[in-house]
């Protein structure tokens, strides 16, 4: 017997002229997270199989790939020869020895002697024989079910549970967006979002050193280290504000701080992924979340972005049901603490909840938008993830 992981992926968007193109995007990206775990990894039938590996290496491969997007399920089956005997010992040492269960079998070899039906049906009865009155067979709610799958050239998969996979889009399938990446909860889970569509995500995070201090910024790699497990790696790029946060809070109305600085942040944000090839930018962005949220803060940060696209994957979504999307990525404990990133530093009691466009341009031009952008690029650090 030999134990092997069964890796399944999507089928819908894998049909067509671009099949080709979305497998290899998926092998490529599989075989990255397996890179240092000595295993092989391969093809076979419409599905892959991870093999000769250590049996203490199974929940760290599995980890690993619950972080590929595109992956359907994963199982750990022992497989074995497709003789009853074989197929009962692998059955024994996959299921529990108690409880309720039922056995199903799929058939991939049509001349195996016996049909799906009678093989789940045998070794049903053999399970209860050897496990007697500590199992019973319930088909319609068991609490454990024994997977058979007899393939071809007298070889049986056996295991018991089917392990899901994060599905969505293999990354490098959609294109690469730049992710506006604070220290916040919202914006690691928009670009873990974009990912699950197969999108390439680049992070750029605004600073406001030494407003802000060397935890916030260790804070912001880390999120990125955690976002890079999702995407296969990505390139961390730091801008410090600092200058045009003194610049506004020397010279424009106090309510319209955030309003300006997330005007730049756009700005800068739109011309550095251009540079870096992205297609659009992704915020973390979510109606009605804080007062720099509403459409009218929308439309004023949208009307500096001369042509990308702005995604804001979470516009609709509650708070809490990000958090949820937060703890699963496993963001949230580091999304929450307590380092402040810049939008802290310098923030008015009352900001502009509905800003108007005229009053803002207005306030715009007390400043040097084009020397502060400039500057602004002087600082820009590269961090590889
Ligand atoms: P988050 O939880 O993502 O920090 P938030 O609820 O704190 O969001 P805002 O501070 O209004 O909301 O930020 C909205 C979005 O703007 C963020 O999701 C992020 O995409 C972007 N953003 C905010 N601050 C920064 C920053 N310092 N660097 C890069 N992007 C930022
Ligand atoms: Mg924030």
């Amino acid at each position: 017997m030999e134990k092997v992981i069964i890796v399944r992926y999507g089928e819908l968007y894998l049909k067509g002229k671009n099949r080709g193109f979305f497998e290899r995007a998926l092998e490529n990206n599989i075989t990255r997270v397996l890179q240092g775990i000595d295993c092989t990894f391969v093809k076979q039938a419409g599905r892959y199989f991870v093999r000769d590996f250590a049996e203490e290496q199974t929940d760290e491969i599995i980890d690993k790939l619950k972080k590929v997007f595109g992956l359907h399920s994963m199982s750990v089956a022992l497989q074995t020869t497709s003789d009853m005997p074989s197929i009962l010992q692998a059955a024994k040492a996959v299921c529990p020895s108690c409880g309720t269960f039922k056995v199903e079998t799929h058939r991939g070899d049509k001349k195996y002697p016996l049909t799906s039906v009678e093989v789940s049906r045998e070794l049903g009865g053999l399970l209860l024989a050897e496990y007697k009155g500590a199992l019973k067979v319930d088909v319609h709610n068991p609490s454990f079910t024994v997977q058979v799958d007899i393939r071809e050239h007298g070889v049986a998969l056996v295991f018991a549970e089917f392990i899901e996979g994060a599905n969505g889009m293999p990354v490098g399938t959609a294109g690469r967006g730049m992710l506006l990446l604070s220290g916040g909860i919202d914006s690691p889970v928009a670009g873990h979002m974009m990912a699950k569509r197969g999108m390439n995500v680049d992070c750029l995070h605004f600073h406001s050193y030494p407003y802000t201090n060397m935890q916030a910024k260790e804070k912001v790699v880390e999120l990125a280290h955690i976002l890079a497990q999702y995407t296969g790696g990505t390139r961390l790029y730091t801008v410090s504000v600092t200058h045009i946060q003194e610049a506004i809070h020397e010279k424009c109305k106090p309510e319209l701080m955030i309003t300006l600085l997330r005007r730049f942040m756009f700005r800068i944000a739109e011309r550095h992924a251009k540079r870096c090839g992205a297609q659009c930018l992704i915020t973390g962005e979510s109606l009605g979340q804080v007062a720099s949220q509403t459409i009218e803060g929308m439309t004023s940060s949208n009307s500096v972005v001369e042509d990308l696209p702005v995604l804001r994957p979470l516009v609709g979504f509650d708070k809490n049901e990000i958090i949820e999307r937060s703890v699963k990525m496993g963001a949230y404990e580091t999304s929450i603490l307590p380092f402040e990133d810049c939008c802290t530093v310098f923030l008015p009691d009352f900001p502009a909840i509905r800003p108007k466009l005229c009053d803002i341009e207005r306030e715009e031009n007390k400043l040097d938008i084009e020397g502060l952008i400039e500057q602004a690029f002087q600082s820009i650090e590269k961090i590889k993830i």
